[in-house]
């Protein structure tokens, strides 16, 4: 396995902050890489970070150890007149994958474009967009069980997804190293599209295809998010959940405030809480929140880690205070 001293996680990650280096750095090429990480490396350290394309991830500090999942793989593993399932490996770039996906004329995964990062990562907090999510396609999830080495198959059902969530983020957090995942994706031009910004998008296509969703997807995508020479990690946020009766209460008192049936609950868009506490746009040295989307903290250039967290707690605090509510990070502070 590749191996590296001292290297410095910022330019790892998408917020590309400083002040945060690991001590020893492996590089997880092979299943066989992995299982050694797994097995010989882990159990020794006392701390250890793994990351995919690092834009979900803050890392703050000097850790002991980290990788980079680097395993490559695609194949169809099996085949019918109507659906495909394919086996990705987890170090793919999931919007390679997207692209591939719509080259080939297979629905299911096409208004996920332009995610940042990993396949292997994607089933961590069940990546989703424009109304798809990870786990309406998700078949199976292969990874490498930490300290044993042995290779564990779960099925999507096992998989506990929830928004932005799955069993990766509790039980299995710190036992199992994604391997693989596997989807199964419909073959069909057409696509079914029931996102209402979306559909506002496509208005003037009448029966939308899926490479249609892809490029409409991009274009969105393009105009809202910073560019990628602005460091950030998408929503830092998550999009509050809250009990019908409070989020009555809450709408008679700011009835413009939007709300959307989630699950027997109401979502909250946090990006519109924060922007009524004042943040859009505020700058704090080279952190701040994006003047185009209120959820996205940025790095304007030589931000570190603590000064991101310092504006996500300040954010956290205005919002608590005015509306009662908790924002939850999605972003995995380390
Ligand atoms: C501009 C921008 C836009 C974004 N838009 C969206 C969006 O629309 N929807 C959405 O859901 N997300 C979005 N994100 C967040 C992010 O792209 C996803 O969470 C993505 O899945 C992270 O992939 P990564 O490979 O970069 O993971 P990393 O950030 O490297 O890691 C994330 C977490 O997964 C763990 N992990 C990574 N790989 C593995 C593995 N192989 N096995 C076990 N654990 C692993 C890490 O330890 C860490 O805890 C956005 C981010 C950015 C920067």
């Amino acid at each position: 396995m590749r191996f590296q001293q001292n290297v410095d996680l910022g330019p790892l990650t998408t917020f590309r902050t400083r002040g945060a280096v690991a001590q020893q750095f492996y590089w997880i090429e092979s299943e066989r890489d992995a299982r050694e990480f797994a097995t010989a490396v882990v159990p020794s350290v006392s701390e250890w970070l793994l990351l995919g394309g690092g834009s979900n991830v803050l890392p703050t500090r000097t850790i002991e150890v980290a990788a980079c999942m680097q395993l490559p793989g695609r194949r169809v593993v099996e085949e019918g007149p109507d659906a495909v399932t394919v086996r990705l490996g987890a170090g793919e770039r999931w919007h390679a994958c997207v692209q591939w996906a719509v080259s080939q004329g297979w629905a299911g995964i096409e208004a996920m474009a332009l995610i940042p990062g990993t396949v292997g990562a994607a089933p961590i907090q069940n990546i989703g967009a424009y109304g798809q999510q990870l786990s309406d396609v998700c078949q199976w999830v292969e990874g490498i069980e930490i300290p044993s080495g042995e290779l564990r198959t779960l099925p999507a059902d096992e998989c506990r997804f929830g928004y932005r969530d799955s069993i990766f983020k509790h039980e299995l957090a710190s036992t199992f190293i994604i391997t693989a995942v596997a989807i199964r994706l419909v073959k069909r031009q057409e696509a079914t599209v029931a996102y209402p910004e979306l559909a506002r998008a496509l208005d003037g296509i009448a029966r939308p295809t899926i490479s249609d969703v892809f490029e409409c997807v991009v274009r969105l995508r393009k105009r809202k998010l910073p560019p990628p020479d602005v460091g950030s990690a998408g929503s830092f946020f998550k999009n509050p959940i809250v009990p019908v009766q409070v989020a009555t209460s809450l709408a008679e008192r700011y009835p413009s405030m939007p709300q959307f049936p989630f699950n027997g609950a109401i979502k909250l868009s946090a990006g519109w809480l924060i922007e009524q506490c004042g943040f859009k746009g505020v700058r704090r040295g080279d952190v701040g929140v994006y003047d185009r989307h209120a959820l996205v903290l940025v790095n304007w250039g030589a931000a570190q880690g603590t000064d991101v967290v310092r504006l996500a707690a300040e954010i956290k605090d205005a919002v608590r205070a005015r509306f009662g509510i908790e924002l939850e990070e999605e972003v995995i502070i380390v």
